[in-house]
């Protein structure tokens, strides 16, 4: 008989996760709270690797290695499938005025990276040919339309209420509506919310970490790579559109956007490209990190319960790690029989 899998959370990582259960064979059943891929996943930059890996763990860089290739594959399926092309670009990002350059180029051999050392205007900076981007708003709805089509079952704006349970394994799923779903297996991917589905009410692992960007509209002029320098990053759309980004503020679940964050991206943005002075900004938004210690996810069976998997806590990096985090996921469960 066909198992059925109950994921908590329609952001990129739910969404990734779905996709590798139907293509096993299971029943896959995809709540949401909101709307499918409409939180951190639709808010982000899109940006297909960790900003300075050099700066990470292995366990960080091992997660999100490979994404880049993923993602195109992924891209033309959907856009054959759906209509929808979620402009998968190899861009490039140049990083710079780099200040520990030999130690990232030491890094970047070691680890097979492709690097170049390049000068703009006297500025040591570096290039990394191969980094992607994703326009994960469109990603998002085409993941979505393809998903739909290939027998999920989506239900939105049903909150599932904190899982709890008095045997070693969870019988059904309680929402806020009370209405209740019964599944063999129950997939935590819950963004920012992912502790609270966990009913981990007094020492909250994942935490809610909020980032501010802000659009241009499409510029005449070309970028013709993702710029970044010091925790800041232009990323250049396919019809020209800019973002600039972004913050990392302990605000709680605060969604709201900010004065000083729109000045100070902007100022970031104009110095990294001038030509964006001429320009009116079009549009700021935030979202919701999930929050985790040193960007290392949580990717595990249930520490209590035999059919809960935790798929949270994805930090900075969740469009980025989601491949290889859904993988695992899976496959634990395929394991678990
Ligand atoms: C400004 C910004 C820039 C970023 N840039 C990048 C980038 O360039 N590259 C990159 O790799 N990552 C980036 N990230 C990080 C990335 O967006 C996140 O790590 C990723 O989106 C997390 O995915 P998720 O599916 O876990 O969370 P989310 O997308 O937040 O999805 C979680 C979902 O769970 C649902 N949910 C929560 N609680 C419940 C409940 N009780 N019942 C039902 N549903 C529930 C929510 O409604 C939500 O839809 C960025 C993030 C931000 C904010």
């Amino acid at each position: 008989m066909t198992k059925k899998v109950a994921v908590i959370g329609g952001g990129i990582v739910g969404c990734i996760t779905s996709f590798f259960l139907i293509e096993k064979g299971y029943e896959v059943i995809l709540l949401d709270q909101s709307a499918v891929g409409q939180e951190a996943s639709w808010a982000g930059a899109g940006i297909l690797s960790p900003l300075l890996p050099w700066n990470y763990q292995d366990t960080v860089n091992n997660l999100c290695f490979g994404s880049a290739d993923f993602y195109y594959q992924l891209s033309e399926t959907l856009k054959k499938d759906t209509g929808i092309d979620p402009e998968w670009i190899e861009s490039g990002m140049l990083i710079y005025d780099i200040n520990n350059k030999d130690y990232a180029i030491n890094w970047c051999q070691k680890n097979h990276i492709e690097v170049q050392q390049v000068q703009i205007e006297k500025t040591p900076c570096l290039f990394l040919p191969h980094v992607a981007q994703i326009r994960n708003p469109r990603l998002l709805k085409a993941l979505k339309t393809y998903l739909i089509k290939n027998n999920v079952v989506m239900m939105e704006h049903l909150k599932v209420s904190p899982i709890l349970d008095s045997n070693n394994f969870i019988h059904c799923l309680q929402t806020e509506s009370g209405f209740n779903l019964e599944a063999d297996y129950y997939v935590v991917a819950s963004g920012a919310w992912s502790s609270s589905v966990l009913n981990e009410i007094d020492m909250p692992k994942i935490k809610p970490i909020r980032g501010q960007l802000i659009q241009y509209p499409a510029i005449q002029e070309k970028l013709p790579y993702i710029i970044y320098k010091d925790d800041f990053y232009l990323v250049q759309r396919q019809d020209g559109v800019v973002l600039a980004g972004s913050t990392k503020e302990d605000v709680g679940f605060d969604k709201g956007i900010t004065d000083e964050a729109r000045h100070s991206l902007l100022q970031k943005a104009e110095f990294l490209m001038p030509v964006l002075k001429n320009y009116n900004i079009e549009n700021q938004w935030s979202g919701l990190r999930p929050g985790s210690e040193a960007n290392v996810p949580m990717i595990e069976k249930h520490h209590k319960y035999n059919n809960v998997y935790l798929n949270v806590g994805h930090y900075r990096y969740g469009l980025t790690m989601a491949p290889k985090a859904a993988r695992i996921i899976s496959d634990l469960i395929t394991l678990n029989g």
